[in-house]
């Protein structure tokens, strides 16, 4: 038999992801536009209120268990920003070349430079589950000034990884899933639905 599942998102690459992951487990996995699910406000400081307003919306719309996930990237040096600001870091209307200069920009006193990619994951059986599932994905970096690499999106050119000597950027689709923020995160929730709701 198999399981649905909404997604509290609409972009293609995630939810490529999650069905990909989720087959084995026979959850079938669509996104929320396709269910009529408007996208809901996210006006939280943490991931994880973001994330689990959007999930605690998506089963309420549709009645169905939901996933939703809610990332971004956090400077140590920054306290943890820009966070959950990371999309619109240099303003609402701006672009990833106007929050990665922006991001440059704050760092370029600090001498630590480190910052992390974190993707905080939550299901939900329904809209007002007791327990939800919440599972974390870190991606551990560092800033650096001049952007290398093409691949991935936002503020991977600028996202140094030591143990590959390159930035997100430069590594294939398939490398950066198996060492991500979002792949780390995905497969811990694999793994949690598996083990407490039986799936
Ligand atoms: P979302 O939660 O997937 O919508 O991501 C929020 C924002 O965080 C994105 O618009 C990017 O700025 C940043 N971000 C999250 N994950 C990544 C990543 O894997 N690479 C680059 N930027 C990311």
């Amino acid at each position: 038999m198999t399981r649905k599942c909404v997604l509290a998102s609409n972009n293609k690459g995630k939810l490529r992801e999650f069905n990909a992951l989720f087959a084995p487990l026979q959850i079938e996995v669509v996104a929320q536009g396709a269910l009529g699910v408007e996208s809901c406000p996210e006006p939280y400081f943490t991931f994880l209120e973001n994330a689990l307003t959007k999930a605690r919306h998506a089963s309420r719309v549709t009645g169905l268990p939901a996933l939703a996930d809610d990332s971004g990237i956090c400077a140590d040096a920054l306290k943890g920003r820009p966070g959950v600001f990371s999309a619109r870091y240099a303003g609402d209307q701006c672009d990833d070349e106007a929050n990665n200069a922006k991001l440059i920009e704050q760092l370029s006193d600090k001498e630590d430079k480190s910052a992390h990619y974190t993707c905080v994951l939550v299901a939900v059986r329904d809209a007002d589950d007791p327990e939800p599932i919440v599972v974390e994905g870190r991606w551990n970096g560092q800033i650096i000034s001049e952007a290398a690499g093409t691949g991935g999106f936002g503020y991977d050119p600028y996202f140094y990884l030591p143990e590959f000597g390159c930035t997100a950027a430069q590594l294939t689709a398939e490398q950066k899933n198996a060492v991500s923020h979002r792949g780390k995160a995905m497969k811990a929730m694999i793994e949690a639905i598996a083990e407490r709701w039986g799936w």
